[in-house]
């Protein structure tokens, strides 16, 4: 309760950097050469008139707006957020000596997305934007709704290239503490590291990719971004956090697998999804306002299919479990907002494999054999997940 009221003053210090100059309303945007592929300069689409942006040092977020238009990239991230639609490219977009580098291809996407109106093409080593000269902007001119066959439009998918295996907490945040000191921390590597073996050899190729293989400390958000940072075009990915859950009632015990949302289904949903999302006061100062109101929108802005997506992922993942254990029941998948799922550009699950606070379960989860069994479990819903997802994208 207290973080909240910090951080949002925190947030008042923050530097925004707007760029809002009513400069060169048509005009040539110029296309640089960096390691051989074309990328654009920020400070040249800032001079863009009715392109507005701000970027958020402490983040590296970003964002384009124009009336109800909305685009949001993160540096290092070869994708971005054009109003809730994803979309890849190439290269990442970066920082470099206090300007923003955009692949030309991002640049070219965001003009024709904001300006319709317009006609963008590329002429040699430059962008040619001419937003007035096919049509006159018309008198009410930013506020217009986005057109109306944009929201219908089919999001074309990409194959799944990656699966990003999240093993919870570690380092100085143990996650939650059972009897005889037993740590979730140490839990969820030793499942996620089964996990892996098992996709490594059920899942040709498709990289596996885990967010810790040691008893290392990462912030909630370095997790999602890691998983973003592998997105390329033509390739999706899949994020998994493995979880240990935790009740004030010894007696609570089973399995449940979560996806995203700002409604959680219950208020034990709502609970375990406050207890894992503690471990935000361990982090930066600095970084904890990521998860503040201002942000929340942002971090939300996910699209509908990805939170579909999300949804069956859970789904898969879950059974999955139910099939390969028989010794604690499914309690089914829920949803509920988890730091660690928010923000995500791929469908992301996070599954509580058992109660630490049950003494029985808490004796089992330490066993290799049941681990290898839950990781077993895990591993054939992702295949199911992968397989049902390859059959939609090819329709
Ligand atoms: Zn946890």
């Amino acid at each position: 309760m207290e973080k909240s009221g910090k951080s949002r003053c925190a947030l008042a210090l923050f530097f925004l950097f707007i760029f809002s100059q009513a400069a060169a309303d048509n005009g040539a945007i110029p296309v640089l050469t960096i390691d051989g592929a074309d990328y654009v300069a920020l400070s040249d689409l800032g001079r863009v008139d009715g392109l507005d942006s701000s970027f958020d040092i402490i983040t590296q977020r970003g964002r384009f707006y124009r009336g109800t238009r909305t685009a949001v990239y993160q540096a290092g991230l070869s994708a971005a957020l054009f109003s809730g639609t994803l979309k890849k490219y190439p290269r990442p977009v970066f920082r470099r000596a206090g300007d923003v580098l955009f692949p030309a291809a991002f640049a070219e996407d965001l003009l024709r997305d904001f300006f319709p109106e317009g006609a963008v093409t590329r002429k040699d080593r430059l962008i040619v934007f001419s937003a007035m000269e096919r049509a006159p902007r018309r008198t009410p001119p930013a506020d217009e709704a986005a057109p109306p066959e944009k929201a219908g439009a089919p999001e074309a998918r990409d194959r799944i290239g990656f699966v990003i295996i999240d093993a919870g907490h570690g380092g100085k945040d143990p996650g939650a503490i059972g009897r005889k000191g037993l740590h979730e921390k140490k839990i969820t590597l030793g499942v996620a590291r089964r996990l892996e073996s098992y996709l490594k050899s059920n899942l040709k190729g498709v990289s596996i990719v885990l967010t810790r293989r040691s008893d290392t400390f990462i912030e909630l958000a370095t997790r999602t971004k890691i998983a973003n940072s592998h997105l390329r075009e033509k390739e999706n990915g899949v994020f998994i956090s493995v979880h240990v859950n935790a009740s004030i009632s010894p007696r609570i015990s089973g399995f449940e697998t979560y996806y995203l949302s700002q409604n959680p289904s219950n208020d034990e949903a709502r609970a375990t999804a406050a207890l894992e999302n503690n471990v935000v006061v361990l982090e930066e100062k600095s970084h904890r306002k990521s998860y503040d109101d201002v942000e929340h929108m942002e971090a939300f802005m996910l699209t509908a299919q990805i939170q579909r997506e999300s949804a069956l992922l859970a789904e898969c993942i879950q059974s999955g479990i139910d099939r390969s254990t028989s010794e604690f029941k499914s309690r089914g998948v829920r949803k509920a907002d988890f730091f660690v799922l928010r923000g995500s550009l791929m469908p992301a699950a996070l599954a509580e494999i058992g109660y630490i606070t049950n003494p029985r379960e808490a004796q089992h989860l330490t066993k290799a054999a049941y681990q290898e069994k839950v990781a077993r479990g895990i591993g054939e819903g992702l295949v199911s997940f992968i397989k049902k997802y390859n059959r939609m994208i090819k329709n």
